[in-house]
């Protein structure tokens, strides 16, 4: 059975609004490779940057079924987080939450180098992020966020709503924790400066889906509509889809998640943010609604989470979810009249019902990297760096303590029992955070 592929919706705000993309080249026959990467988001980007960089004497192939920008990689909020999320701050040892915030450090570091030693225009913007809380039940959840940074020894600032006001202009909000690492950027533009600065010895293949991976005695076969690969590694950096493939099939909970951005605001309307023009807050509540001011001057929105067992949405549930953001910004800001969306898109996310994400081998010298619980922009990045250094045998202190942190996510329990149960569980969550949607 031919395996599914990813499809772009079109309507990804972030990717419509790039100025530049590349011609996608291409590739027919029989061809060798040293390493095949299948996948050019995050993962993808940063393992064959890694892998090339060590061995530039390698051909390092990148396959990427759709455009640079049109995965979750290009997305997404755009928040570079540089804390441990979510249970990776409320469980597990000090030592471990250390480990992950070193990594994840990392990646915004190695990040940040490419961006400005390349020039990748990507409204980077090192402004931190709030953690903001709706009523009592969101100030209880801050107070905890705020035990947790207490016990880590991060250093933050907790706002009262009416400076709060004054930086969100919205009065929808009782109370913030601030953190000062987290950077903001406009994710399509900086996967694509990514892809378009890759080592020289790294070829990308954009619009060449991957129909199937064979193995024989110690080499692999990759093939895609005109050419096979042939190589010894491969790296799957395939998000959700890497189930087409045969493997975590058992263990992922492919999801997706929305998000909808507003037509540019006026200078008049702009009025409202006192203090700065661009800023980014998540939720107190993890059920919640990601927000953020762009640098272009929209607003986009972020929550709600479908299971897409299939991978796909409808087009009914993108409506509702589009009233439902039009609604959520309408109760943030009355003030603004005629607030329209320009943009609403779905995108691909795995979750493990464990919290744990996977990153190792598949199989003897078949790499992934996946099952990021929604928050893999730094995740992925150093991942898919040090996939490419397990790939090659290169040892370091990064990938030693990757390898400690990686635990495998949980089986889950057969259909229709999954189904029911996801279902149900995410009906509970939207029911709970209905006031913070
Ligand atoms: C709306 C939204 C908001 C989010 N906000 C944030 C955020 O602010 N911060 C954060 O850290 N994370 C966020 N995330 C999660 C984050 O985007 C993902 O965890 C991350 O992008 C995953 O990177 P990846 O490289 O693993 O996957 P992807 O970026 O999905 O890359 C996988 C690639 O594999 C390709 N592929 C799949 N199958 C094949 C095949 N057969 N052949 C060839 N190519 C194939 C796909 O086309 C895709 O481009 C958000 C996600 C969404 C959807």
């Amino acid at each position: 059975m031919p395996i599914t592929l990813p499809r772009d919706d079109g309507r990804c705000g972030w990717y419509k609004l790039l100025t530049q993309t590349r011609p996608s080249r291409q590739v027919h026959g029989r061809q060798r490779a040293d390493v095949v990467i299948v996948g050019g988001g995050f993962v993808g980007l940063a393992a064959a940057r890694a892998y090339a960089q060590l061995r530039p004497d390698h051909r390092v192939i990148l396959l990427e079924a759709l455009k640079v920008g049109q995965g979750a990689s290009g997305r997404n909020s755009g928040f570079l987080i540089d804390l441990p999320h979510k249970r990776d701050l409320e469980l597990g040892s000090l030592e471990r939450k250390k480990k992950i915030y070193r990594l994840n450090l990392e990646a915004i570091a190695d990040l940040r180098h490419h961006v400005q030693h390349h020039q990748i225009q990507c409204d980077w913007e090192e402004t931190g992020k709030y953690q903001v809380a709706v009523g009592e039940r969101g100030i209880g959840f801050l107070k905890n966020y705020a035990t947790l940074l207490d016990d880590f020894g991060y250093p933050y600032t907790i706002i009262d709503s009416q400076p709060l006001a004054d930086v969100l202009g919205s009065n929808y909000y009782s109370q913030a924790i601030h953190t000062d690492k987290c950077v903001l950027v406009q994710p399509a533009a900086l996967v694509n400066g990514l892809a378009d600065t890759l080592p020289a010895n790294v070829e990308l293949y954009e619009e060449h889906p991957v129909l199937e991976l064979a193995r024989h005695n110690s080499q692999f076969d990759i093939s895609t509509q005109d050419a096979v690969f042939t190589a010894p590694k491969v790296i799957l950096a395939t998000n959700i889809f890497t189930k087409e493939f045969g493997y975590l099939q058992a263990r992922m909970l492919p999801t997706m998640t929305y998000a909808s951005m507003t037509r540019p605001l006026s200078t008049d309307e702009m009025r409202v943010f006192r203090q700065v023009s661009s800023w980014g807050a998540t939720p107190a509540d993890h059920g919640g609604t990601t927000l953020r001011l762009s640098r272009d001057r929209r607003l986009v929105i972020r929550n709600s989470y479908q299971f897409v067992p299939n991978y796909h949405d409808d087009l009914g549930t993108r409506r509702a979810i589009r009233d439902s953001h039009l609604q959520g910004l309408r109760a943030r800001y009355p003030q603004f009249e005629n607030l329209t969306l320009d943009y609403t898109w779905g995108g691909a996310c795995a979750l493990s019902r464990n919290y744990q994400a996977f990153f190792g081998e598949l199989d003897k010298h078949l790499f992934f990297s996946g099952i990021h619980q929604s928050v893999g922009a730094t995740r992925g990045t150093i991942t898919g760096k040090l996939l490419a250094h397990m790939a090659l045998g290169e040892h370091s202190e990064s990938l030693s303590d990757m390898l400690e942190i990686s635990q495998k996510p949980a089986i889950n329990p057969p259909e229709p029992f999954l189904s029911v149960g996801v279902k149900a569980r995410m009906a509970l969550a939207r029911r709970e955070s209905a006031s913070e949607l």
